[in-house]
């Protein structure tokens, strides 16, 4: 089953699209199982041609009487069939489709799954799927509940359903079971064959419902057992020192006396966790979460220092190297005075560094530079990781390799993930949530803003812009417009906005047309969108910077992430496409120099329950908070904290399937103490283990 297409001689057809098919993550046989249909058609009103009525969705199979092709004009052409069956024939019409002539001869058997129409005075069916058969119970396309399949372009659903049906019809695929029959028992699931053959080839609703609980629970299953089975080969095998703390409770205090705040209840709670972890002997794997701004850095130098007083190092890692920087200015502030020596390790440092053999500093502070370095790290005690959501099982591994002990890991990020996606994806994690941020914080004010006022929005943008404050700071505004991904319409996914594309509901290169000329014509503005070169980027960002341009108008794909100190306004078009997250990191870009800043939000949308969702942003100001919110409101909906840590996202499950997710793991623990026992199980889940690119390995 997991053989690649290519290899199985499964007709040229997969050579021929394998690009396509890549495209789709599509490049084994199991893949091509799994890619279930996201709705079915329902052909199975099979009727005799007599006495169709007109408006029906109708099947029909008969014999090709004649056909021809009928030219209107250059740009449009007419294909009139006339199919008979025992009790009568009618016309069946297609348009600018000539090739067809070439695939049906008078006399072949033809089924046709379409609706009754009058077209001028003749009753005839407009097809919708159409296909030749030798015998009309073998039929694909038509006379049954068709699959539909999520797509790409070029690729129909017709030739999928053709190919996937083949593969489910080939002896030589084999399809093993690998659940333990007692959970087939308790669900009263099908075996993993049939359900397959239910969800491609399906004869009624009731069965696909069953078979796709099947196949989301086994996905579940798998990814919770993986995340387990990584968790106990992590605490089995390694051993990391334990730290000290109560010996060193003076010297921690003094570190507490020279901050010039107090922390906060969350940071607290946070320490704890970590204080419980460390002074174990088992590898500390704990993600911190919290929104930018929530005091994560004070948290993890707190934890540094502890490793230090202990005797051993420690490293900082950042993403990029305006963050080392920054993070090695905050750390030598904190943890200097106290006798700490640190180090910044960044590509731009010297090669010197990189060559020797020791390590010079009680703290390495850098990027994935430090991976590389010959540096002695043998008495490496914790490793604290920023932001590096994509920091995989081999970069850990180097790290590992480098101490004789394994160190206690702290991963930090400030993308939201909601509790049960977490609890899913990373069993293997613990967690801590900053759910508070520090106190005297400017909360961006929030309003969704009725259509019927839009204009007023305007003005009072304008009015906003020309006011100073008693700084003499101006104001100015974002406003950011949903792209949404050109594909057919089929494979619509207003969730994805990560990627960007021309079309566009609302294209930002329009809006910022019509706001120029309509809206702000006294006013400079600007366009940024993630198909500008990176130099024209760059210069329109710096003028943004300098107060060049008064309004910016972006798409959310572009990383604003800079810090722009006059940017107090952000406005978001066609809100109800983002999730309450991802709403959330983008007022984020506004309010960041203590100064009163605006959110507007606008929604095309009339539901209640949208205006509803989109009004908690006014109340509700912890991204944690809002991700579950959205979870609950959305269902699958949002998955922006898991897209955006790249990690493995589920692909027939979703993350509100509560009960699934609270059963499987239920299951799993039952399991998990004989799970010798199921070789292949352990075998599949041991293969997602491998591929996972999950957070903090
Ligand atoms: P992030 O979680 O985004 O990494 P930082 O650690 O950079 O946040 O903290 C943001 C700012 O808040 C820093 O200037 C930091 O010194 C300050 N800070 C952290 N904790 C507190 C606190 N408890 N009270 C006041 N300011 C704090
Ligand atoms: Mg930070």
């Amino acid at each position: 089953m997991d053989e690649l297409l290519s290899t199985k001689n499964l007709g040229r057809g997969f050579s021929i699209q394998s690009k396509k098919l890549q495209k789709l993550n599509l490049q084994t046989i199991s893949d091509l199982l799994y890619h279930i249909p996201k709705r079915y058609e329902d052909y199975r009103n099979i009727r005799a041609i007599k006495g169709l009525r007109i408006g029906e969705l109708v099947t029909i199979q008969g014999k090709v009487m004649s056909f021809k092709n009928e030219y209107r004009s250059k740009r449009f052409t007419m294909q009139k069939m006339i199919v008979s069956d025992n009790t009568s024939e009618i016309e069946v019409r297609w348009f600018n489709q000539n090739f067809l002539l070439k695939l049906f001869m008078t006399g072949d058997n033809i089924s046709i799954s379409g609706t009754v129409e009058m077209y001028g005075r003749v009753k005839c069916i407009a097809v919708k799927e159409y296909e030749k058969v030798n015998d009309f119970t073998e039929t694909v396309h038509t006379g049954k509940l068709i699959p539909v399949y999520p797509l790409t372009k070029g690729l129909s659903s017709k030739w999928l359903r053709s190919k996937i049906s083949d593969l489910l019809k080939e002896p030589s695929i084999q399809i093993p079971e690998f659940l333990p029959e007692s959970i087939l028992l308790k669900y009263k699931f099908p075996d993993l064959k049939t359900a397959f053959h239910t969800i491609h080839m399906p004869d009624d609703f009731e069965q696909i419902a069953l078979s796709k609980k099947r196949l989301s629970y086994e996905e579940l299953f798998l990814i919770q057992l993986a995340a387990l089975l990584r968790r106990k080969e992590w605490e089995k095998e390694k051993k990391a020192p334990s730290f000290e703390i109560l010996t060193y409770k003076d010297k921690i205090n003094a570190f507490f006396e020279l901050l010039p705040f107090s922390l906060t209840t969350a940071q607290n709670k946070a320490l704890d966790d970590i204080y419980t972890d460390i002074t174990k002997s088992i590898p500390m794997n704990r993600l911190l979460e919290g929104d930018v701004g929530s005091g994560k850095t004070v948290v993890a130098a707190i934890a540094l220092y502890i490793a230090v007083l202990n005797g051993y190092q420690g490293i900082f890692m950042a993403p990029t190297e305006i963050l080392a920087n920054q993070h090695y200015d905050v750390l030598q502030k904190f943890l200097q005075p106290l006798g700490v020596k640190l180090k910044l390790m960044t590509g731009s440092t010297q090669k010197k560094d990189i060559q020797s053999q020791e390590l010079p500093a009680d703290i390495l502070i850098g990027t994935h530079a430090i991976l590389h370095s010959k540096m002695d790290m043998s008495n490496l005690g914790l490793v604290v990781i920023d932001e590096q959501q994509r920091f995989g099982v081999e970069q850990r591994a180097l790290l590992r390799d480098k101490g004789k002990l394994t160190p206690h890991f702290l991963s930090m990020t400030a993308t939201p993930i909601p509790r049960t996606i977490f609890l899913t994806l990373y069993g293997d994690l613990s967690l801590s949530v900053l759910d508070e941020l520090p106190k005297g914080r400017i909360q961006v004010k929030t309003w969704l803003v009725p259509n019927e006022k839009r204009e007023k929005g305007y003005d009072w943008i304008k009015k906003k812009i020309l006011e100073t404050d008693e700084h003499g700071n101006k104001n100015q505004a974002f406003i950011i417009c949903p792209f949404i991904e050109e594909k057919e319409d089929d494979d619509f996914d207003p969730e994805n906005l990560l990627q960007e594309s021309s079309v566009t509901i609302k294209a930002a290169t329009k809006e910022y047309e019509r706001l120029k000329k309509n809206v702000f014509q006294k006013f400079n503005v600007g366009l940024l969108h993630g198909k500008m070169k990176g130099k024209e980027k760059d210069e329109i960002l710096s003028q943004f910077e300098k107060g060049k341009i008064d309004v910016l108008v972006a798409t959310p794909v572009v990383e604003v992430g800079i810090d722009i100190p006059n940017a107090t306004i952000m406005v978001i078009e066609d809100a109800d496409r983002f999730g309450l997250a991802s709403l959330h990191q983008l007022r984020g870009r506004v309010g960041r120099r203590k100064r009163e800043s605006f959110c507007l939000l606008y929604t095309q949308s009339h539901a209640q329950s949208t205006k509803d969702r989109l009004k908690s942003l006014e109340t509700i100001y912890v991204g944690a908070e809002l991700a579950e919110l959205d979870l609950k409101l959305r269902g699958p909906g949002d998955m922006y904290g898991a897209r955006q840590s790249g990690a493995h996202t589920l692909k027939i499950a979703h993350f509100s399937d509560f009960e699934l997710i609270l059963e499987s793991k239920h299951d799993i623990q039952e399991i998990l103490p004989i799970i010798q026992e199921y070789p292949r199980l352990l075998e599949k889940a041991q293969k997602i283990l491998h591929m996972q690119k999950i957070l903090p390995d």
